[in-house]
This record gives C-alpha cells, structure tokens and sequence, in this order.
C-alpha cells in the first residue's frame, strides 16, 4: 500500500472560498509567502485588517473571513489581476524546469536527503524552535527548496511549544507555554483516505507508542512533524512531543527515540526514500539505528549495514557548550533499547561503546554515537571546526588534533526571508540589479552595494527604525491598557525610546555563556555614555530564558531592573517576548548589533548576520563567524580576555572604549546634508560583505558539494552494485 497516494491532503480547508480564488488554499498552507513579499502583499490586499490581526498568518486570517467577503474578492479585477501573477509566480517557482541542483545533473528523485533536527524556525506562526538551531534549520530548508536540492525534513510538532514571556514587576519571567491553535497554524495532519488520521507505531517503547503526522509544506521542501499526542497512547506518552527540550532526562531520551526512531519509520511509511541521512545536532542520531534496522531486516548483516548507513550519513555538530550534549545513563538505554537492538543484530555491549565519550565515561553520548556513526561530520563555522576537533580528539587517539574528521560549513542565513522587503526588492533592485537575488551568493555582484546613494540607505534604515521604535511603543501600549502593569515596567518596555539616538541591540536566548549582562558591568561608565546629552545611545534588550533556567531568570532580572532604574533614564529598555516576528523588527530597526559571548562558545551565530544584510553592522568579540565575518570595515571586533576573575569586567571595558572612542563619535559625526557618511559606508561594507558569504545559499552548496554528492555517489554506487548482483553480500563491508 503506497500511503503517499491515498493521503488526503488540504483538500477540505477552507470551504467557503469560491473556485476563481481557490489556489489561495494551497498558497495558504506553503510557506512559500512568507519569504516572497508579492504572496504576503497577496494577502495583505485580500483583507488588511485580517492580516494584522492573525499576525500575518493566512490560514488563520481565511478562517476567520466570511463568505461574503472572500466572494467579493473573487470578482474584484484588481485584486484578480494581483492573484493571477502571484498564483502564476507560485506555480512557476513549484515545477521549475531546472534548479541548480538539477542543473548540477544529478537524478532529482530518487537521491532524496532525509534531514532531521528536534527544531525548525520558519515563522512565527510555527513556533517549534527555541533559537540559534531552530532558525538555523528553517533557513536551511527553505534554500534548498530554492535550490531545487531534494531534501524532506522531520522534527517534532510541540503543541506547547510556544513560551508566552511575562516580566514580573519585579523583573522575574513569569511566563507560560501557550498552546498551538493547530487549525489555525500553516500546518496540517496526513490523514488516511477513511479520514482518520495516519498513525504510524513505534514499537520500540511498551505499551508502543502510536505518532500522528503534520506536514508543513515549505516551498518546494516537506516538512514533516512528528505528534504523540494521539488518544491511543498512555498518558505518559502522549506528552512527549509537549515541549521543547524538556530537562527530564528520560523524557528526553524518550522524545530522542521518537525522533530518531519514530521519524526514520514515517518516512519509511510515506514511502520517502532517502540516499543520505543528515542529522543536525545529536538529537535525532537514533535516526541511524533504524536505517541499520531496516537493511538487517532486508537480509543484510549488521556490519554491511551499519558501513553503508555510515557512508551516506552526515553529521552537524552547533554547540561546543557541555550542556549541549545530550548524555543518558545506561540503565536508562537498556530500559527502553535493549529488546530493540537485538533487532538490528547489534548487542548492549556494543552499542554502549558506540556512544563513549572518553572524556566522560559511564554515560551514552549522543555527539559520540553520531560523530562514530556517520562518514561525513562538520561544525558551522571555520572556528567552531577547531574547536569540535580538539573537543573531540579523544574519539580518534591516534590522530594528531588537525587531523581530527571534523570539517565545517559555515553557517548562513536565508537571505529573501531575514532582508527587509524594501531594502531588497526595491533599493537593491535598483542598484544591483533586477536579478541580483538569483544570484546573491555571487560576492561580485555585492560590489554594486557602493552605487547606492548614502541618502537612499540612510532614510530607508530610519525609516526602519522608527517603525521598530513604534512597534516597542505599542506593545507597551498595549500591555498599558490591559492593566496590571505598574509604570514602571512600562518604562522599562522601551516607551522612552528615541528615534534619533544611536541605538544598540541584543537579543537572543538568555543562557549565561552570551553574557546579556555583560554591558551592566560597569554601570556608571555606561550611564555616562547613554545619558550624553549631545550623542545619546540607548539599548534594547530581548531574549527568554528557558524555563527550567533560574540562572538564566536572574540575568534577565538584572536587565529589567536596569532599564527600569530611573537613573538609566529610559535609554535602556527589555521587549517582552522576544520571537521571529521581533526579531525582524530588530534586525532591520537598530543601528548596532551587540554580541559578546565567551569565546569559543559561539559556535557560529546567526542573528549578526542578519542584521548585517540590513545595513546594521556588529559590535562582536571575535567569535564564531565574526572571525570569518569582520573585515575590519564592516562593524567592530575586540578579542576577548583571558579566562580570569576579571575577564568579564576586561571585555566590558573593551566594548565601552570602542563605543565612546569609534562607535559614537562615527555616529554623531554628521554632514551638513544630515546624513553620516562615515558610518553609512560602514553599513554598505556590512552588507557588501555578508551578502555573498554569510547566505545559506553559500552554506546550502557547500553542503551539497562537500557532503550530499560524495555520499549520493557511495550510494548510487553500492544500488548499481547490489543490482547487478556482482558482489555477495559479504563483501559490502569493504566499499
Ligand atoms: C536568529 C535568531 C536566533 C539566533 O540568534 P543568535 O544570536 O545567533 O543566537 C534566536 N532567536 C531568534 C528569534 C532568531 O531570529
């Protein structure tokens, strides 16, 4: 039974929209709007306030239109001659007659890439990410949809996955995980063709677990997520797909199996084949096991099947953080894996040692298990890369640390979705031409940055940032008027914000190695530079801690607290609730972007990156990508201190000296036609210089090139070989 032909798929949504308009149903569920501004204006122009109010999410603004309202569009010939070229535009870009991947020759079909990764950041509608990783892994399938790269993903659907942020008075994050309202989210269940919803069992876990399946459809690229929270399971079970990272460590192993187990079977169901496996992160690596599992239960010995998933396996390693590595005690693997692995003919004995971690023996290592179950293996940027190999050397005793098989790919962000729509469709449009976006990871083409008059970036990055200053101010507003708020908090949510003060911000996750407290540390010297009266600076802060994270709680109560004190005179403010949607706002708005981790934490970052594409250079320790990234012109950089007791207090005073000696003098140094060419050719030099190298379309062909072809070729090759029949199967192991 090919389950891919009978599933129902969005067929029944929205039944009150007339047939003239009906391709809005699957423009609706294809997240395919969200980085093509002509489908957002779409919707936009269908019902304005609609699309305000649903917070720019279209299945939910077209369940709540009537139908009298959607019948009135269907025979408007202004918004029909709009819908034609979209829909026109859409399809065009769903069966493309070539793609650089196919370009590249490759046979499209049959050498699908299964990626998996416990979060993705695609919109904020979709909240199933925490951070760096979750966006990371959105941009990542939305480029290859763009660059026709065969790739399906899977992760979790967390129908709790959102943490609506609070601050108390008194500073403390009170908030709650909100719900996904999932009818009214660009998503929707695979449903069988009796209507009931697909269920695939994971028998690995008793009583089995049964997973229902949601399907986020993103461009060109399937997305599926996996749900446990089917009536048919024991309540324990249902709420392991709940949240995020949760920090009970059976609940994570039982969310990994899921994952990894679980997500390989639906594949399997949907009949998706897949050449090369790729895991992002360690979470999803049991993903492998059921690959092996698969090829024994095909007659295949454990060792020939074990060496060939390994050669079409590839493996991304994000964080060089210890906590970022997940590790489970044995006896909790043999609970749950010890009537499993039998299957795949592997024993505990040796599965244990496929996740030791020298370093830490005694417990099953997931970065251990992946790094020794997959050929190809890479950290996300040129540092990060250095740091993995030396992390991890005691995988590999015998190999001098430069030796080590860990590569990289730096990381990249997906242009079209993080670029505000003006800057790129219109002022790059028309000084780098109209085609610039086929071709942005091209660095030639970014050279045209400099045609752009000063006066053009100028007004437009104002114009950006008073519409963030006036977002900040109407949530504060807004959180005025429900009531329950005392003054000052409002002052703290940023209703002092000045439009003409060079402003800095920073956010991110609050976790205490980014150090959000770091610019608190010398507080005179810092209200002394926000507070000049001539060349005023203010600060926005935003970011949520986890909530199982005090630590992390108090660093944000230190923040709140200081934008609350008077004596910081409103110059300093803490925007609850910090997501996708104001992270654009920010990106595109402020005029710095402030990042400050201990060195070598950062793996690579992503937020500087797109910041910079809009014209906001970084002030950044040298870390991560900004080794790569600074070029001297394009933002500023200091190295970090020693590790010490005073480290903090030495890379505090390093970012103060640069603001009062480059940052703010550049700023303020403006010409009598108003505008501060100086810094204005900084702005174009962060573009110029981020465009080409930090897109995920650099990083999505490198990828390929690097990884997906060579283990698409070792695959093909043991296909052909296999067909053919020249080798027995005991000779599979040697390839
Ligand atoms: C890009 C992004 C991140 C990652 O930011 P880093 O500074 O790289 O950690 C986190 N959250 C949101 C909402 C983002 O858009």
């Amino acid at each position: 039974m090919e389950l891919k032909k009978i599933m129902r798929g969005i067929r029944d949504k929205f039944p009150h929209l007339p047939e003239r308009i009906a391709g809005l149903r699957e423009l609706a569920y294809n997240l395919w709007w969200s980085w093509h501004p002509e489908g957002r204006m779409l919707f936009k122009l269908l019902h304005r306030q609609g699309w305000h109010l649903s917070n720019h999410n279209p299945v939910k603004m077209l369940n709540q239109m009537d139908a009298h309202m959607l019948k009135t569009a269907s025979t408007d010939t202004h918004f029909l001659r709009h819908y034609d070229s979209v829909m026109a535009r859409f399809e065009g870009y769903m069966e493309p007659a070539s793609s650089w991947f196919s370009a590249e020759g490759r046979e499209l079909d049959k050498c699908a890439i299964a990626y998996f990764s416990a979060e993705y950041g695609l919109h904020h509608a979709l909240p199933f990410y925490a951070g760096g990783l979750g966006f990371l892994a959105g941009d990542y399938l939305k480029e290859c949809s763009d660059l026709g790269i065969p790739l399906v993903g899977v992760g979790f659907m967390y129908p709790q996955g959102y943490l609506r942020q609070l601050v108390s008075a008194d500073g403390w994050q009170v908030g709650a995980c909100e719900m996904l309202d999932r009818e009214n989210a660009p998503i929707h269940k695979l449903m069988d063709e009796n209507g009931e919803p697909l269920s695939i069992r994971v028998p690995v876990m008793d009583p089995p677990i049964t997973l229902e399946v949601w399907m986020v459809q993103v461009g060109r690229t399937k997305l599926y997520l996996i749900d446990t929270s089917s009536q048919a399971n024991e309540p324990q079970n249902r709420i392991i797909s709940d949240r995020l990272y949760t920090g009970d460590r059976e609940m994570r192993l039982r969310q990994e199996i899921v994952l990894g187990i679980g997500g390989a079977r639906i594949l399997r169901a949907l009949g998706e084949d897949y050449a090369v496996l790729h895991l992002n992160e360690g979470h999803p690596a049991f993903a492998v096991l059921e690959r092996i599992r698969e090829k024994v239960e095909r007659g295949m010995s454990y060792h020939d099947a074990s060496r060939l998933v390994r050669d079409t396996t590839l493996f991304t390693t994000h964080t060089p953080v210890p906590a970022g590595h997940d590790a489970f005690a044995y006896p909790l693997l043999e609970k749950y894996l010890s009537s499993y692995l039998p299957t795949l003919d592997l024993s505990m004995e040796e599965f244990i040692e496929l996740g030791l971690n020298p370093t830490r023996p005694g417990e099953f290592n997931m970065t251990a298990f992946a790094l020794r179950s997959s050929a190809y293996r890479n950290a996300v940027s040129r540092r990060h890369g250095e740091v993995s190999r030396s992390m991890w050397q005691p995988l590999w005793p015998n190999l001098p640390v430069d030796q080590i098989p860990i590569d990289h790919v730096t990381n990249g962000i997906h242009v079209p979705s993080w670029i505000d729509r003006r800057l790129g469709s219109e002022i790059l449009c028309r000084y780098m031409g109209r085609t610039w976006l086929e071709e942005h990871d091209e660095s030639r083409i970014w050279n045209l940055v400099c045609e752009i008059p000063d006066e053009v970036l100028w007004n437009h990055h104002n114009s950006m940032k008073s519409m963030l200053i006036t977002k900040i101010k109407e949530r504060a507003r807004n959180k005025w008027l429900e009531g329950g708020a005392e003054p000052g908090q409002i002052m703290a949510s940023g209703v002092l914000l000045d439009p003409s003060a060079l402003t800095l911000g920073f956010a991110r996750r609050f976790a205490s190695y980014k150090r959000p407290t770091l610019l608190l540390q010398d507080i005179d010297r810092l209200r002394r530079i926000l507070n000049d009266p001539w060349k005023p600076v203010q600060i926005i802060f935003a970011g949520k801690a986890h909530t199982d994270d005090d630590q992390s709680k108090m660093l944000l109560q230190q923040v709140f607290n200081a934008a609350k004190d008077r004596a910081s005179g409103g110059r300093i403010a803490f925007v609850e609730d910090y997501d996708e949607l104001l992270a654009q706002y920010l990106v595109h708005g402020v005029d710095v972007w402030v990042n400050n981790p201990i060195p070598p934490m950062e793996a690579s970052g992503t937020s500087g990156m797109k910041a910079s594409i809009n014209g906001v250079p970084q002030l950044s320790v040298l870390d991560g990508w900004w080794i790569e990234g600074y070029n001297g012109k394009n933002g500023w950089a200091f190295s970090g201190a020693e590790d010490g007791l005073d480290r903090d207090a030495k890379d505090a005073a390093s970012i103060y000296t640069l603001l009062e000696k480059e940052i703010v003098p550049l700023y303020y140094n403006i010409a009598e036609d108003g505008i501060p060419h100086g810094w204005v050719t900084v702005m174009k030099e962060a573009i110029r210089m981020n465009g080409p190298n930090f897109s995920a379309a650099r990083m999505a062909k490198e990828y390929a090139d690097k990884f997906y072809h060579p283990a698409i070729d070792a695959y093909m090759m043991e296909k052909r070989r296999r067909e053919r029949g020249f080798i027995k199967q005991d000779h599979f192991g040697k390839f």
